[in-house]
């Protein structure tokens, strides 16, 4: 299966913003990727980044509310996202489970509604310092994905990232060992071969080694994203599959 190469944007980024993509774009028309590029911009630039057309780029979104609409103030639908142009999108990043309180439930809710408006969801999972060094992290990534992967999922409608939180913006990574580990780990909970995503920290330097590793189907990236000649450097390390 191809890799994908995600980047999420994060609460960064205006309308000139939007100019990264069009590079990105660019550099993989003249070097085509081998794997599936998707960039997760804030849900205000989507529908630009759509109508701009950028080739070989996708667009998604970084989070979604579980109802198809309603009184929800501020919140954004599946079906809204899909409507301006998303193919996927985001649930449990960790900065939601940790600044919102998300809960399991509440993702695989969003997952199944990432579903219903035809989206691909990313579910995210991954465990705290502390968790690591008490050596639970395959538990609590076990327990995340029960609760966070609804019944259903397959190849196509869904994608795991597995990102350790201590290793989200910080530099920090994950031996390749670890990493390796833990994908073994997710691939044996999953029981199918719907892909892995490693992210925290990925960066052109050390891309190459992270996306050589079995069971890793891609890398979500955050910082290095934002940045049209890091992102691509990264996307052309990829393997033509996983
Ligand atoms: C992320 O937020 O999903 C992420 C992986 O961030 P960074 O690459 O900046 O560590």
């Amino acid at each position: 299966m191809r890799q994908l190469i995600a980047g999420n944007w994060k609460m960064n980024g205006l309308t000139e913003s939007i100019v990264e993509i069009a590079l990105m774009s660019r550099t993989l028309t003249t070097k085509p990727a081998h794997c599936d590029v998707l960039i997760c911009p804030p849900a205000t630039l989507i529908s630009h980044a759509v109508q701009s057309g950028a080739p070989g780029v996708a667009i998604g979104a970084q989070d979604c509310h579980p109802e198809p609409s309603g009184a929800f103030t501020g919140d954004l639908s599946a079906e809204m996202l899909r409507d301006c142009g998303a193919t996927a999108v985001i649930v449990g990043h960790s900065e939601r489970r940790q600044y919102h309180g998300e809960t399991d439930a509440l993702v695989a809710a969003k997952a199944s509604a990432a579903w219903r408006a035809g989206l691909t969801a990313i579910i995210c999972v991954g465990e705290t310092l502390l968790e690591r060094e008490a050596g639970q992290a395959k538990i609590i990534c076990k327990r995340q994905l029960t609760g966070s992967v609804p019944r259903g999922a397959t190849t196509t409608n869904t994608i795991i990232a597995y990102e350790p939180i201590w290793a989200i913006g910080t530099g920090k990574t994950p031996t390749n060992e670890e990493i390796s580990d833990m994908h073994a780990h997710i691939r044996i909970c999953l029981g199918s071969r719907i892909r892995i995503l490693y992210g925290g920290s990925v960066k052109p330097s050390n891309a190459r080694e992270i996306l050589s590793l079995p069971n890793v189907g891609g890398a979500l990236v955050g910082g290095a994203s934002l940045n049209a000649s890091e992102f691509t450097t990264i996307v052309e390390f990829s393997q033509p599959s996983s």
